[in-house]
């Protein structure tokens, strides 16, 4: 048997567990991380393609925008008090040198997520937290100065109790939304949790013969179809970038930051994804460029043309969808065939059908409601010596490195705010 009384205990040895334990126990609490997998930090493990995009090349205030105006506004504080920079910092003091990618994404010059998992470990080992993986609480209760925390095999008890376990998305991972429950009981409220930053479905057949094919830069929308089609308004504006078919349909960075979009109960209605497969040409500038590489070569074709900026598949298959043989002349092509073929390459529509959900989303958009949490210190505005940090929490970012990055900074302010024993 453990010993069972600890000033701090943390539930979750993810990204803002781990990083929060550390905090507390360097400012001499005894501290206990509970830990469901025999294995610390498994999100960690097998985060960036087993890279670990730990964070993102830019500003702390760059990083809140990204998140959008409500959640930017909760993490400001906590992304001003351990900034990106710092991050970066702290991992090179841990022995773990970075490089930044030309998207700005910062992984470890390994290119080995487990250097990043195993530098946190070492981190919290060495300040003094007591780490019991393998062990999955049960139930929390509060109970005056104290909460219980209560496991299969034995219970513990603490002045303060630090969630830190995660969303609901890769369940396989030991996600599985334990927290919102224990938190639902203690007078909280849940934003429902929904998948995000998940590949797509669509039902176009054509999308699925495309499996494989990968587009560097493609802008996204999604136009929701209620009679009258309607654009989805976004305060972020991060649905450009890389592209890929898929069998089922579509993923890449830009399809998954706007299928948290898709999975917003507010937009429940049948939608398109509008992709613009060349956001680097204006619908003007590919009219212009088609009609003069028509009076350059009489007999240029339209199929050979579109190849010299699109994948020849993608190229081949915009031809099919426009009705247009790839062969056509662009000397005859004429004015309506060239309107199909703009509209084929700059607002082509893919029927979606769905997501391919929490199983699949590499995080949990919705979680406990932000208002109830005090941004400067992460603790309970409705239980005392409470605190939640990382995704547990109402908030969701994009893709590169932007959700590792709340998570530290949300496990560091309240790691450094529990008050002392
Ligand atoms: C495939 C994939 C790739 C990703 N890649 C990146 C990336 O490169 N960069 C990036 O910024 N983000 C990435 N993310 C998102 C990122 O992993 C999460 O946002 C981040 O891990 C959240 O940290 P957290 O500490 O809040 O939660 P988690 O890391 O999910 O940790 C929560 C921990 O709590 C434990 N737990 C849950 N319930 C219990 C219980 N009842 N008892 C005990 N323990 C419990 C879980 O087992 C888990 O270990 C990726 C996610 C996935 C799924």
């Amino acid at each position: 048997m453990m010993n069972s009384k600890y000033d701090v205990i943390v539930v979750g040895a993810g990204a803002a567990g781990l990083w929060a334990a550390a905090t507390v126990a360097r400012r001499g609490q005894r501290v206990l991380l509970i830990e469901k997998n025999k294995k610390l930090g498994v999100k960690i493990l097998m985060s960036g393609g087993t890279r670990c995009n730990i964070t993102h090349n830019a500003s702390w205030r760059e990083v809140a925008d990204a998140f959008g105006k409500s959640q930017g506004r909760f993490l400001k504080y906590a992304l001003a008090t351990l900034t990106p920079e710092e991050v970066v910092d702290t991992f090179h003091r841990l022995g773990v040198a970075t490089k930044v990618e030309e998207t700005g994404k910062v992984f470890p010059q390994s290119d080995r997520a487990i250097d990043v998992r195993d530098a946190l470990v070492t981190q919290a080992r060495q300040t003094g937290v007591n780490i019991l993986p393998g062990t999955s609480v049960t139930g929390i209760a509060s109970n005056h100065d104290h909460f219980v925390v209560s496991c299969a095999e034995q219970s513990f008890f603490c002045r303060t109790l630090v969630l830190t376990c995660g969303g609901q998305s890769y369940p396989g991972c030991g996600t599985t939304g334990d927290g919102y429950g224990w938190l639902t009981e203690l007078g909280h409220s849940v934003v429902a949790p929904r998948p995000a930053l998940t590949p797509l479905k669509c039902r176009d057949e054509w999308v699925h013969r495309l499996s494989g094919v990968t587009i560097p830069d493609v802008d996204l929308s999604i136009q929701l179809q209620n009679g009258k089609p309607q654009m989805v308004r976004a305060d972020r504006t991060c649905f450009r970038g890389s592209f890929l078919f898929t069998h089922r349909g579509c993923s890449g960075p830009s399809t998954l930051n706007i299928s948290r979009l898709v999975t917003d109960p507010a937009n429940n209605l049948p939608k398109k994804l509008i992709c613009d497969w060349l956001p680097r040409v204006s619908e003007e500038m590919l009219r212009n460029n088609l009609t003069s590489a028509a009076a350059r070569s009489s007999g240029r074709q339209l199929l050979n043309e579109l190849c010299q900026v699109l994948p020849k598949r993608l190229a081949h298959e915009l031809c099919e969808l426009a009705g247009i043989p790839g062969d056509q002349s662009l000397a005859e092509l004429g004015k309506k065939r060239l309107n199909r073929i703009i509209q084929q390459s700059k607002r082509c529509p893919l029927d979606i059908s769905g997501t391919l959900g929490f199983a699949k989303a590499e995080v949990t958009a919705g979680g406990i409601e932000l208002s109830e949490v005090n941004p400067q210190t992460m603790e309970s505005r409705l239980v005392p010596r409470l605190f939640l940090a990382g995704e547990i929490l109402d908030v969701d970012g994009p893709i590169g490195g932007y959700n590792f990055q709340a998570a530290f900074s949300t496990g560091f302010v309240a790691g450094n705010a529990i008050p002392g024993a």
